[in-house]
């Protein structure tokens, strides 16, 4: 039986979050909580004889983003205009870049199974955004606040061969926006939007297959998942003797099917020409410089920094650097004295639990790095145990607060008096002669048992360590 290897690409659409629009000075809103048509002007509602100017701002963004992803930024710029009639694009057209976009020619590279692989970045060129239409009892509404917010669109070439190559690629990209500053990454918003564009081929053949693309997938969960749809639904009709019609296509999240939207049967004809109320933007070497140099720290750079100057495992650092808020927020405990593996372990492990449960940013915790770094120190000093800490972690993340106030109000400090620890365990040995003697018939299993009792009796706050000494100590002793 033939196998079939999928080949995937991906067009991706991110907002520039600059303070205004591409084109006019209105500015950028949160579309899905302002009220509509507020941010608008006769450029962005496209009155006519309004002139459009380029936002010096979105061009740096854009900029970022090129650099960011290993590009080639272009000298010279041409906006285009992308003609095509949609409710919620007033002008009849989109100003896009089409023969020079703003930067082509890159690559990024990422982790999958231990290998990194090179997925090259075809173009990214700068456009305008459209408004949105709502439907909404029997009526068709338009709201433009979005029309004309600066937008990246970024086109990689077919290199993806799994679906986990692209989940990683999503995630890796949109760390790098955050980044940079340029994207909060928040897909439910609408201000990043993957297309996935899927063909499968015979393995090992060299011509590509022929491609459907899968719009408006709203997080990279539905990407991954459409995608897989589409790779196994494409390999059933190729196998069954079918072939796979070019068209573009939705994602039912419920029913985790595509659905066929619309089928091109020849190339779409936007009449693309330049447009004429821009003229070309020249981007001169030394802006790019500058660009260039005010780059922040990017996530592999800062995943070599955090396993080089403070030693962390790998996967750990991996994790981290994947959130930007959460990499800040490590370096800030670090630097408040935490011990670096110590601290990636709370984060991965018990933050992390938190933050997915009630879908929080770290921010949103109500333990910020000082006071984790705090809890950690109680652990070191021995004034608690790792089990009580992450009962007091729970008391924080409910309530905020300080770990040694907790500990101090609730009563939670380890028992590490040795006297009293004795005389519980001397106790639980004259009441359990039975189990005594098991254990010393050779039933060594039994000794956690003893443990458990004790931390009962302490309700959980002994000092463990002396605890496994005491027990040790007096179960030998009565081996005469
Ligand atoms: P268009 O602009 O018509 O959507 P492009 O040729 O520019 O088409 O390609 C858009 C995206 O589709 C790119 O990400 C590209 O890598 C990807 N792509 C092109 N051909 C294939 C194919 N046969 N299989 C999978 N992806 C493809
Ligand atoms: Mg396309
Ligand atoms: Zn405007």
């Amino acid at each position: 039986m033939t196998s079939y290897e999928p080949v995937i690409g991906l067009e991706i659409h991110a907002e520039l979050l600059t303070d205004s629009k591409m084109f006019c000075g209105c500015e950028v809103v949160d579309t899905t909580v302002t009220a509509p048509n507020i941010a608008t002007c006769v450029v962005c509602t496209a009155q006519p004889g309004a002139l459009p100017v380029v936002n010096r701002e979105a061009v740096t963004y854009a900029m970022r983003v090129g650099l960011a992803l290993n590009c080639t930024i272009n000298t010279f710029n041409q906006f285009d205009r992308k003609s095509y009639f949609y409710p919620d694009l007033p002008k009849g057209y989109q100003i896009t870049q089409y023969g020079h976009p703003i930067a082509a020619d890159g690559w990024l590279d990422i982790e999958v199974g231990g290998q990194t692989k090179r997925i090259g970045i075809r173009r990214a060129h700068m456009e305008e955004d459209t408004g949105k239409s709502i439907h909404v009892g029997g009526y068709s509404l338009v709201d433009l606040n979005r029309a004309g917010v600066p937008l990246l669109e970024i086109v990689t070439e077919p290199d993806f061969r799994s679906v986990e190559e692209l989940e990683v690629f999503a995630r890796k990209l949109r760390a790098i926006l955050v980044y940079l500053g340029v994207n909060h990454g928040d897909m439910s918003k609408g201000v990043l939007r993957f297309e996935a564009n899927v063909s499968v081929r015979p393995t090992g053949a060299e011509v590509l297959g022929t491609r459907t693309e899968i719009k408006n997938l709203n997080s990279i969960r539905s990407m991954v998942r459409a995608s897989a749809y589409e790779i196994e639904r494409q390999s059933a009709l190729l196998a069954a003797g079918g072939e796979v019609q070019q068209q573009t296509m939705g994602f039912n999240e419920t029913t985790g099917e595509t659905f066929t939207q619309r089928i091109k049967e020849t190339a779409d004809d936007y009449r693309y020409f330049p447009e004429p109320d821009l003229p070309p933007l020249i981007i001169e070497e030394a802006w790019v410089d500058e660009v260039r140099a005010s780059l922040p720290e990017l996530p592999d750079a800062k995943k070599a920094r955090f396993i080089e100057a403070h030693g962390i495992k790998d996967e750990d650092a991996e994790t981290l650097v994947g959130d930007l808020a959460v990499a800040d927020y490590f370096d800030a405990a670090v630097a408040a004295g935490g011990d670096p593996q110590t601290t990636a372990n709370w984060i991965t492990g018990e933050l992390f639990r938190e933050m997915n449960d009630k879908n929080l940013t770290v921010d949103a915790l109500n333990v910020p790095p000082e006071a984790l770094v705090a809890l950690i120190g109680l652990v070191d000093a021995d004034t608690i145990n790792n089990n009580t800490a992450k009962k007091v972690l729970k008391i924080m993340l409910e309530e905020g607060g300080d770990p040694g106030a907790i500990v101090e109000a609730r009563g939670l400090a380890q028992i590490s008096d040795e006297g009293a620890l004795e005389a519980i365990v001397d106790r639980i040995l004259e009441e359990n002669p039975e189990n005594v003697a098991t254990y010393l018939g050779g039933k060594e299993g039994l000794f956690g048992w003893f443990v458990g009792q004790v931390m009962r009796e302490t309700r959980g706050k002994a000092n463990a360590a002396l605890v496994n000494d005491l027990l040790a100590e007096k179960l030998e002793a009565r081996r005469e």
